[in-house]
């Protein structure tokens, strides 16, 4: 760590608290979180790494995450605040994965690109969006993609057009020891009318739907093939449950908040009732959609 610490050219934080970089404001420390300074930094970081064997771990701004108190046994790196390129010619949009998401749709929106306006108000950065093919309203971040540039452990970078990446309902199938680091993607001119509309429908349905007065990570789970996973949660009346300082928030049921000094245990065990009861009575088994980091095999199995 000491060799790391020195060669980072960009910030190291050593056991630094997660919950400091989490939208939950929950989670033990990472033996070092690092923001590399660019790509040239990243690369030496993933060599040394990987040379050592040392486990490394992506994030990007931690808007997906449940970190486990106890917390990560490895090196934390994030791009959120150094690759923040972003330049748009014409329809051709290039943007580094440190973007916040939300930049991003706002720049297109104020051109009348259409194609990611109805993200808008989906935290995270680019980087985060792309692994877990955000969306939201009908629009999913892979829709427009015209390729990815991610960075192996051995610090070459690597392109991916769209086909040889997977994407799914809030899944991607990038390697795990790969970090991505920009992606281009070519949008649709339309007219301010159409792009603002569909802009003001997913705003709204968000504001309507979602508790964001309290910290969270979004949805706990995905939804089922048939049915939304917050339906369930309050069909088998756990709407409003708390533990600790976790609650299943009685506004969408597929919201577990953090009332301010949560734990990831408390979460945990929210998680585990619910999974519990909803195949109890539905016969359904919850898949997380929330990325646990620094848990043991079998947490969260009922
Ligand atoms: C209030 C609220 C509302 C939300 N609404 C939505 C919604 O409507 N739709 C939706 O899809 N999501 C939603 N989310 C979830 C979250 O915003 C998205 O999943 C987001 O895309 C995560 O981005 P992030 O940068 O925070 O990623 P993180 O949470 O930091 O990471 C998410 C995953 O991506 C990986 N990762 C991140 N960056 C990289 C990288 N550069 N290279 C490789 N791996 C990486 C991590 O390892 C992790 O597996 C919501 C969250 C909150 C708190």
């Amino acid at each position: 760590m000491e060799t790391l610490s020195t060669m980072t050219k960009g910030s190291f934080l050593k056991d630094e608290a997660m919950a400091k970089h989490t939208s939950y404001g929950i989670g033990g420390p990472a033996k070092a979180y690092i923001t590399p300074r660019d790509k040239d930094d990243l690369s030496q970081i993933l060599q040394f790494a990987n040379q050592h064997g040392i486990a490394t771990y992506f994030v990007g701004s931690g808007s997906n995450l449940l970190v486990a108190d106890e917390g990560i046994d490895g090196l934390v790196i994030t791009l959120g605040k150094s690759l923040k390129r972003l330049e748009i010619t014409g329809t051709t949009v290039f943007a580094e994965s440190g973007v916040m998401l939300g930049k991003m749709v706002k720049e297109c929106i104020s051109r009348n690109l259409s194609g990611v306006e109805s993200m808008i108000g989906v935290p995270g950065t680019l980087g985060g969006a792309l692994v877990m093919n955000a969306g939201a309203f009908g629009g999913e971040i892979s829709n427009y993609l015209k390729h990815v540039t991610v960075m192996k452990m051995n610090g070459q970078e690597k392109q991916y057009q769209p086909g040889d990446i997977s994407f799914s309902y809030r899944h991607s199938t990038f390697p795990d020891d790969e970090i991505v680091i920009s992606a281009e993607f070519e949008l649709i001119q339309s007219d301010k009318k159409t792009v603002q509309e569909k802009r003001s429908v997913a705003s709204g349905g968000r504001k309507a739907t979602q508790p964001l007065k309290f910290r969270s990570a979004g949805s706990i789970f995905k939804n089922p093939e048939e049915g939304a996973a917050g339906y369930y949660i309050d069909q088998v009346g756990l709407k409003g449950t708390k533990v600790g300082d976790a609650e299943i928030s009685p506004i969408h049921a597929n919201f577990f908040v953090n009332h301010g000094g949560a734990k990831a245990s408390d979460v945990v065990t929210l998680i585990r009732l619910a999974r519990k009861m909803v195949q109890e009575k539905f016969g359904i088994m919850l898949d997380l959609e929330v990325k646990p980091l620094g848990f043991k095999p079998g947490t969260f199995d009922i």
